[in-house]
């Protein structure tokens, strides 16, 4: 684990955040919540199985835990792709309390008392905050979103829409995959140099057949090239798969499983 994230227990809640990040955020476990079965306990993603009324009380304990409003989590909606939405007043609480108007694996604000939601169990899911403009935002990517750049098009979007400066804005990465469980074929190596280049290749190792990619490496440098200082990027460190106890891991359940969530809210 990164020395700047630490593990915060409140009340039956438990979430890591990063010393890094001077607002209210968090990155949840498994831990605190009413779900049951394969989302015990604090599952925060619809149509995983669990009921509707578990999930929504599982935001309302999460909104106490951090003090943000739970009428205004803002939830971002998850398809491997690399649009970047901004959410305005009208915007807000969308995907929770009113239907979402997006299909967006990243989301970014200036407003205040907005919580951005974006999930993860295995996928490296990004908080990212500009000090100086006081701007936030959250980037799910998979290898998929990875491959097509969306974590740089969020700064990149951060900066043109809402005025962020890439040298003053930091990001940490959340609890995800990390290159020593995330074993695939040749055919997620190739598509991410087809679309990234040359620079994928430091970040993918092969062992006999089979590829071990480092998303949060990759990540990193997309980061980089988007104008954030080295110091300003961080990576948890923390594995789902190594931490299966404490986070859902696509991989290790089968995909039998609650979701867990990184959230931002200035
Ligand atoms: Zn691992």
């Amino acid at each position: 684990m990164d020395q700047t994230m630490r593990r915060v227990q409140k009340g039956a809640l438990t979430y890591y955040v990063c010393t890094r990040l001077p607002v209210r955020h968090a990155f949840t476990t498994k831990f605190g919540g009413v779900s049951a079965g394969p989302c015990e306990s604090l599952n925060l993603g619809f149509g995983r199985g669990d009921t509707e009324e578990n999930v929504r009380k599982n935001y309302a304990l999460l909104a106490d835990a951090l003090g943000v409003p739970a009428a205004r989590f803002t939830l971002t909606k998850q398809i491997h792709e690399d649009e970047v939405s901004v959410v305005s007043e009208q915007e807000s609480g969308m995907g929770l309390q009113k239907p979402m108007a997006w299909q967006s694996d990243a989301i970014i604000t200036a407003l205040g008392d907005t919580p951005l939601v974006g999930f993860g169990a295995d996928c490296v899911v990004t908080l990212l905050y500009d000090p100086a403009a006081r701007v936030c935002g959250v980037c799910h990517a998979g290898w998929r979103g990875t491959a097509k750049g969306i974590l740089g098009k969020t700064v990149a979007q951060m900066a043109e829409k809402l005025g962020a400066h890439p040298e003053t804005m930091v990001a940490v990465m959340g609890p995800s995959i990390h290159q020593e469980c995330f074993e695939t074929d040749s055919d997620v190596p190739d598509e991410m140099e087809r679309l990234l280049g040359a620079m994928v290749r430091p970040f993918v190792m092969e062992k006999g057949e089979k590829f071990h990619v480092d998303l949060q490496g990759v990540n990193a440098a997309l980061l980089a090239r988007a104008g954030l200082r080295p110091e300003n990027i961080v990576d948890s460190g923390l594995c789902t798969m190594c931490e299966h106890q404490t986070f859902w891991s696509h991989r290790h359940t089968n995909g039998v499983r609650g979701v867990q969530a990184g959230v931002i809210c200035l």
